[in-house]
């Protein structure tokens, strides 16, 4: 296991500003990874299209996205595993692009582990060491406190088919971690693991991620959960480009488009139009949803007649029994039919579709509630604050 030692969490620090070559020393440090208006085509696809994106030193990134946006590439950018067909890759300011993957000294953790299968467990972690020819006595060292870290010391003679998938994904952190690398990438590196281990393993992450405060560390998932739990910054890939980028907390309760905050907490999406002139940077505004007056936070400004999308994530209504005539007049409150219910555990899902608007809407009821079943007639009504109007001109 991987040590769980306290140290305070560090805040969400806002990215440093990259040095300009004025000959003045630099405020800050340079940053542990700048890609500059990054592209990689293969053949006819381009799989990233002008990527900017900035890690600052001892930052965790991650990359969110479906499948096929372009994160794993991004990473491989990064590596030097992919060279660039435009833009520039700088690691602590220095320009790198063009570069081997040997000669930029990252780190990289992939899903399938990617052990050497004839070699033994500490010969696997020290493979990196040999490679830069240090003495043995110092790479024996080396190779120890790098197992200990992640629990498998006692692993360090047998071969990687004689661990299991969580023991032989330690064994891969450890072998990227040994040579003291600047940058940690880490790609999809839970999917392959069963979901009790996929927790553990994320505790253990965020054990790690303590352990090395230094370390600059691109997190590629699809899983927002994973993101949430290890990045301070969130960067949400669509289609090969950057959608947003931001702190867990900004993007999941200010998506600043509607893919984003369907894609990072599952918002429902529904068509809304503005009432009022509001100025926007979190003012409530007044829009109509059909024929339902709601009210919602405005992150930008607003003009009567302004189409918008007000985005409700599951959790944040409430369902009350109902009928359409009573909640017509009734701010924030939508009437709807139950078409399915899924119970989850931790409490149920419902599918409910809104009376009056082609919409339907998926909503969460905690444990402990009352449950409606399909086909009851419901109000949602959902808090202001916890309702947030995304641009309309989005399609997810
Ligand atoms: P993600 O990691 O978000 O799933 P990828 O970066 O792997 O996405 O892929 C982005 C796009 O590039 C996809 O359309 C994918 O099919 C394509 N792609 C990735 N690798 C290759 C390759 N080696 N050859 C051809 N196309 C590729």
């Amino acid at each position: 296991m991987l040590s769980t030692k306290k140290k305070p969490r560090r805040t969400h620090a806002a990215p440093l500003r990259p040095t300009q070559g004025s000959g003045v020393v630099p405020d800050h440090p340079p940053n542990a990874v700048e890609l500059r208006n990054v592209s990689v085509t293969y053949g006819t696809t381009t799989a990233l299209a002008g990527l900017d994106l900035v890690v600052a030193c001892g930052e965790t990134v991650a990359l969110l996205g479906p499948s096929g946006s372009g994160k794993s590439t991004a990473l491989k950018a990064i590596a030097g595993f992919e060279q660039p067909s435009g833009g520039r890759i700088l690691l602590d300011g220095e320009d790198v692009t063009g570069t081997s993957p040997a000669q930029r000294g990252i780190g990289v953790v992939v899903q399938s582990y990617a052990l050497f299968p004839h070699m033994r467990i500490d010969a696997n972690v020290a493979y990196g060491l040999k490679a830069r020819k240090l003495p043995k006595a110092q790479i024996a060292a080396r190779v120890k406190l790098m197992l200990e870290m992640v629990g498998m010391e006692d692993h360090a003679h047998k071969l990687p088919r004689q661990l299991s998938g969580g023991q032989q994904q330690r064994v891969a952190i450890a072998r990227a971690l040994a040579i003291k690398p600047r940058v940690l990438l880490l790609d999809e590196p839970l999917s392959a693991l069963d979901a009790s281990l996929r927790a553990e393993m994320l505790i253990e992450l965020q054990a790690l991620r303590v352990e090395l405060p230094e370390i600059a560390m691109v997190y590629v998932t699809h899983d927002q959960s994973e993101a949430l739990t290890l990045a301070d910054r969130i960067a949400v890939m669509r289609n090969a480009r950057l959608e947003e980028i931001g702190t867990a907390a900004q993007l999941y309760d200010r998506p600043a488009s509607a893919f984003t905050a369907k894609f990072l907490g599952g918002a429902s999406l529904l068509p809304a139009v503005s009432t009022t002139v509001v100025s926007g940077a979190g003012t409530l505004a007044s829009v109509m949803v059909g024929a339902h007056r709601m009210r919602a936070v405005a992150p930008f400004a607003l003009f009567p007649g302004d189409r918008a999308k007000v985005a409700v994530r599951p959790h944040a209504w409430q369902v009350l029994p109902g009928s359409p005539e009573i909640s017509a007049s009734t701010v924030n409150s939508l009437p709807g039919r139950v078409e399915s219910v899924q119970w989850r555990g931790a409490g149920h899902r419902l599918q409910v579709d809104l009376i009056g608007i082609a919409e339907r809407v998926t909503v969460d009821v905690p444990a402990l509630s009352p449950v409606p079943t399909p086909g009851d007639l419901v109000v949602l009504s959902a808090d202001p604050a916890h309702v947030v109007l995304v641009p309309a001109g989005d399609t997810p």
